[in-house]
């Protein structure tokens, strides 16, 4: 396959437009001609997948049977088994595609295959592109990514590897004629890719040459966001990767049709890739988030099925999860605690992923993860009929933009843009709410049809016509809760004079940022306001502590009254001088407005200091606002003792609530070693239009409950729940 490349005109074309605030998405023609939202059958169906990474030496240890034997007793229906790439598990006929040293003329690839065909699964063939040897390094010294002193790279795990290039012929050529060698060979439904979009920046001469070509430029050597060459890098990057899963597409498609390639990316907002145009383009993702590490919460991995489904709506997101210890040691052999991997499988489910247990070395080390594995797949098997996930019922949508971790966040995206979403997820998790993830380059009509109320935790990064769909969606009821610098940047992470939504907040940016802010506070004005549902749960409560950075901004018009006042900072040591020099502020710290649907401002990082101390009483303002600002009754609520995720779901004749508990004294620090049960806990769901409740039951208990009704609303109490339960209500 002939390497292609975008010409100079058509990259400037393309910057031009992204630049006016369109995004990558509606570029070249190119980018869109291999769209399509029909799932193939192979897709589609299964619930289940299993996921052998084959090592080098397995063809001499390990046993197939066992694997096909464990494949049947779990009743995974879908598999990726390693193929190629750095080595190879099947005679492979392409130049320098390294077969694997104790391999011989044997096919594992093709007995695994054939077995798996025999159990009707749908199957992956997974290929790593990332390392090649010495052998291909010296034909082809351009498939060799180079630093940026101008040395090629050794591997920095297997210094005997190279690493290769993402950008050039290595990807564009050779990995285009390993994947059409297998697909003839095999006719797998699709190929799994991973490691396939390069280890860090290239300064190779055919990334050289071709940014040149395209741009005008030389590769930029700073990783300043706002740098215009970094910032053209980055935009020219993204398009050829996106330009090599389409001629890998093309490719495979030739031999099968209804094959894809799966591109294993991260999603959210610090994924380096459009994800727009990875889920445009497959008919199915995986989300490879295999534990957690460090501090980290256990519903991460339900974040990351919202992030996915944000962009993939209806394609089946699929939740790839490790069973060893994630962390920076990379013990790749380990098994993690068997209650770890069930928190962390569990809320995949209840947040509609089909999970993937992935396993690498088919010679197994540690085989204490096999039973629970086997024991979350049979759940799932016999209550697969109310685990379809079909529409999410949640009405809250928590934005994230990934233009807004590239521009403005840059190489500090977790602490700008990362930890502001994080505040919410835990204060929405906390408060019980359903919500889910809305990417910020869909914030049109239809997607945003099924949501009543909108957050957007310093979506600093906000084009005109953004703004423009954000307007649109207050004027026609829609509410929203925004924090800090929502939209004072361009969507070239520009800084704007005023915000963009400044009509909306009722505010300007008056041109000052206060902080850090030490020994701040805020007041509650209850004296002017004394029923505020903006007070519930601090009814005694005179002040509470304030945020850390706090923008200075000018009302455009007469608010009323506000509920919360700013205590400016004063001393905090010597302890005699702690006093507050100025105890009451007319400075507000919330601004709420009702154009047409609700808007609350906070013109300061809640979100962020909520993420970063956890304080009850930001909790209950941020939960409060979004309450107030929501101006209905939650989908679900969900009253009773601990930490719950809170999902709901309609499915072909039922509805589901998934109530997972959280509750561990590892809830924040994995990993579990056990589990807590929780005591009852009282459901009131809200039904939607002209649906009827006939019965419902608990699926872990497994039993019929009680339904109350009155009127629309549905109450059943859950007696206990130890690890997580599932409501059935079928309608
Ligand atoms: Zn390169």
């Amino acid at each position: 396959m002939a390497q292609s490349s975008l010409t100079r005109r058509e990259f400037l074309q393309s910057t031009a437009i992204a630049g006016a605030g369109v995004t990558l998405t509606h570029l070249a023609p190119a980018f869109a001609q291999v769209a399509s939202d029909n799932v193939p059958l192979w897709a589609s169906k299964p619930m289940r997948w299993a996921q052998l990474t084959l090592v080098e030496d397995d063809p001499t240890h390990f046993d197939p049977q066992f694997w096909l034997d464990y494949f049947k007793r779990t009743r995974s229906d879908g598999v990726c088994l390693s193929a190629g790439g750095c080595l190879a598990y099947y005679p492979t006929t392409v130049p320098f595609h390294h077969r694997s040293t104790f391999l011989a003329d044997r096919d594992i690839l093709g007995d695994l295959i054939t077995g798996c065909r025999k159990l009707g699964m749908s199957i992956l063939a997974r290929t790593d592109p990332h390392a090649t040897y010495d052998d291909a390094k010296a034909a082809h010294p351009d498939w060799i990514a180079v630093d940026a002193t101008g040395n090629p790279r050794r591997h920095w795990s297997s210094p005997e590897m190279w690493v290769t290039c993402a950008l050039g012929p290595y990807n564009f050529d050779f990995m285009t004629d390993v994947h059409k060698e297998i697909m003839s060979r095999y006719h797998v439904d699709g190929i799994f890719m991973n490691r396939w979009d390069g280890s860090g920046d290239c300064y190779c001469p055919t990334c050289r040459a071709n940014f040149k070509s395209a741009t005008g430029l030389e590769l930029p050597h700073t990783i300043d966001p706002r740098d215009p060459t970094r910032r053209a890098f980055f935009l020219w990057r993204q398009k050829r990767l996106i330009e090599v899963l389409d001629v890998w597409n093309t490719a495979i498609r030739a031999i099968n049709p209804d094959s894809s390639i799966i591109p294993n990316n991260g999603g959210g907002a610090r994924s380096q890739l459009n994800t727009l145009e990875t889920s445009r383009r497959t008919p199915l993702l995986v989300a490879d988030r295999q534990a957690r590490h460090g501090l980290a919460a256990p519903w991460l991995m339900g974040k990351t099925a919202k992030e996915f489904r944000a962009t993939m709506g209806a394609k089946p997101v699929v939740g790839l999860f490790g069973v060893g210890l994630e962390e920076p040691e990379r013990w790749k052999d380990s098994v993690t605690s068997n209650a770890e991997i069930r928190i962390w499988v569990l809320d995949a489910i209840a947040n509609g992923m089909r999970p993937w247990f992935s396993k690498f070395s088919g010679t197994l080390h540690d085989e204490r993860w096999l039973k629970g594995v086997e024991d979350l797949y049979l759940w799932t098997d016999k209550h697969q009929q109310h685990l379809t996930h079909q529409r999410p019922l949640a009405r809250i949508g928590l934005v994230f933009s990934q233009q807004t971790a590239w521009y403005y966040g840059g190489d500090q995206a977790e602490a700008k843009v990362e930890n502001y979403a994080l505040g919410w997820y835990q204060a929405l998790i906390e408060s019980r709410i359903p919500f889910e993830m809305v990417h910020d380059q869909l914030f049109d009509a239809a997607h945003l049809a099924q949501f009543k109320t909108l957050i957007l935790p310093n979506i600093a990064v906000l084009s005109d016509a953004q703004c423009d769909q954000l307007r649109a969606f207050v004027n026609k009821g829609g509410s929203i809760v925004c924090t800090h610098e929502t939209s004072l940047y361009d969507e070239t992470g520009n800084r704007r004079k005023t915000f963009a939504l400044a009509d909306l907040f009722g505010v300007d940016f008056a041109g000052k940022t206060e902080g850090p802010m030490l020994n701040s506070y805020i007041r509650l004005e209850r004296e002017a306001l004394p029923h505020h549902p903006i007070f519930t749960g601090l009814e005694d409560a005179p002040r509470i502590i304030n945020g850390v950075t706090r923008l200075q901004v000018t009302p455009r018009e007469k608010f009323a009254a506000t509920p919360l006042t700013l205590i400016p900072s004063y001393p905090d040591l010597p302890m005699e001088k702690v006093y507050p020099r100025t105890p009451k502020t007319d400075i507000s710290c919330l601004y709420l407005r009702q154009p047409a649907g609700r808007v609350a401002y906070f013109p300061f990082d809640i979100d962020r200091t909520f993420w970063e101390v956890l304080s009850e009483d930001h909790l209950k303002l941020l939960r409060n606002t979004l309450l107030w600002a929501s101006d209905e009754a939650p989908i679900v609520e969900v009253t009773g003792p601990g930490l719950l995720d809170v999902t709901a779901w309609q499915n072909q004749g039922s509805i589901t609530i998934h109530l997972v508990n959280l509750t561990n004294p590892m809830a924040m620090k994995g990993p579990y070693r056990d589990f807590f049960p929780v005591g009852a806990q009282t459901v009131k769901l809200r039904l939607p239009a002209n649906t009827h409740a006939k019965s419902a039951q608990l699926l872990v208990a497994n039993k019929i409950v009680a339904m109350d009704r009155s009127g629309e609303t549905l109450t059943i109490t859950v007696p206990s729940i130890l690890d997580h339960e599932v409501i059935a209500i079928d309608i």
